[in-house]
C-alpha cells in the first residue's frame, strides 16, 4: 500500500471507493448505494447493524414497504425511489388525489374571488377617457380597464405596458410600444383596401373575420391582454368595418401616447437623479477648495448657494 493510499477509504460492504458521502454501520463505513439498498430492504438505521448483518440482509433479496415495513413479495410499488406495498401505495395515491382535489378547489375559489373583486373594481372604475366600450383610461391613477364579458375585466397599469399590436385575422397589421411609434398602418385613414391587400391572401380577398388588439405587459401573471374589436365577417372598406378600424387605431394611438409619456417621465427622473449626483460632486469640490484655502469662507458660501439655488 502506497503512502497516499492511507487516506483512501472503501465501503466495508461492497469495497468500492468511498466518496464524500458515506454512511456508518455499527462497525464500519458504507457507501451511498449500500446505504440505500439497506433502506430498501427494511433497515431503518444502518448504524445499529454490523457490516455482516447489512450484507446478509442485502443478499437476502428481500424488500420491505417504506411505510408499514411489511416484507414485500409480489406487491412491490416504486414511488420516488421508495418501495411501497399495495395497501400503502393505494392510500398514498388516495392522499395524492385528495390533495389534488383540494388544490383544484382552492384554485377555483381563488379565481372566483379574483373575478368578483375585479367585477367590483370595474363597476367603480372612473375613466378620464375611453374608446367606445372597448377600453377605459384613468389618467389620475394611470390605469387601463378592459371589459371582457367572457373572461372578466382586465386592469393594466400604464407603466406595465410593453407592446401592443393590432391583429386582423390573427395577423399583425400594426404595432407599437416602448421606444417606438405606431408602425405599419395609417392613423384614421380609410385605407382598408391597403391593409387588405397585405393580409387578405386567403379566404377571398376583402373579408375580415376578426380584429383585436394584443397588449403585452410586464406582469408575468397576466402577460397578454386582448381588446376584442370584432369577430364575424365584415367586408373590408365597408362602413362598419371602417368604423371598427378607426376605433382600433384610436386605441393604438392612445396606448402609444401613454407609453411615450411614461418613457419621458422615466427619462426625466433619470436626468434628475444624475443632476442630484452632480450637485453633490460640485459641493464636495467646493468644500475641498475651501479646506485647501483657495476659497475664503465668504466665497465658499456664495458659490454654495449658487449651486443649491440652480
Ligand atoms: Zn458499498
Ligand atoms: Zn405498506
Amino acid at each position: 500500500m502506497g503512502f497516499f493510499n492511507k487516506n483512501e477509504k472503501y465501503c466495508d460492504c461492497c469495497h468500492k471507493k468511498l466518496g464524500i458521502h458515506f454512511f456508518k454501520a455499527k462497525d464500519g463505513r458504507i457507501c451511498k448505494e449500500c446505504f440505500y439498498e439497506s433502506r430498501k430492504k427494511g433497515i431503518q438505521s444502518t448504524r445499529k447493524h454490523t457490516v455482516n448483518e447489512l450484507l446478509q440482509n442485502m443478499n437476502d433479496n428481500k424488500y420491505f414497504c417504506e411505510t408499514c415495513k411489511k416484507e414485500l413479495k409480489s406487491d412491490i410499488n416504486r414511488v420516488n425511489g421508495k418501495y411501497l406495498c399495495n395497501d400503502c401505495f393505494k392510500s398514498f395515491k388516495q392522499t395524492q388525489k385528495e390533495k389534488n382535489i383540494a388544490l383544484k378547489e382552492e384554485q377555483k375559489e381563488k379565481k372566483i374571488r379574483e373575478y368578483t373583486l375585479s367585477k367590483e373594481k370595474a363597476k367603480n372604475f372612473i375613466s378620464t377617457s375611453n374608446v367606445g366600450e372597448y377600453i377605459y383610461f384613468n389618467d389620475d391613477i394611470e390605469e387601463i380597464y378592459i371589459p371582457n364579458f367572457w373572461v372578466g375585466p382586465s386592469f393594466i397599469k400604464y407603466s406595465e405596458i410593453l407592446d401592443f399590436e393590432l391583429l386582423e385575422d390573427g395577423t399583425t397589421v400594426s404595432s407599437g410600444g416602448i421606444g417606438r411609434a405606431v408602425a405599419g398602418g395609417v392613423l384614421f385613414g380609410g385605407t382598408g383596401a391597403v391593409v387588405g391587400a397585405v393580409t387578405g391572401k386567403h379566404k377571398g380577398t376583402n373579408i375580415s373575420n376578426s380584429m383585436e388588439i394584443r397588449i403585452t405587459t410586464k406582469d408575468i401573471n397576466r402577460p397578454v391582454v386582448f381588446v376584442k374589436i370584432f369577430k364575424g365577417e365584415h367586408k373590408k372598406g365597408s362602413f362598419i368595418y371602417n368604423a371598427y378600424r378607426t376605433d382600433a387605431y384610436k386605441i393604438l394611438s392612445m396606448l402609444q401616447i401613454i407609453v411615450d409619456r411614461i418613457n419621458k417621465t422615466q427619462q426625466v427622473n433619470e436626468q434628475n437623479s444624475n443632476n442630484n449626483f452632480s450637485v453633490v460632486e460640485e459641493l464636495k469640490g467646493l468644500k475641498e477648495l475651501l479646506d485647501s484655502g483657495v476659497l475664503t469662507q465668504e466665497e465658499f458660501e456664495k458659490q454654495k448657494s449658487k449651486i443649491l439655488n440652480r
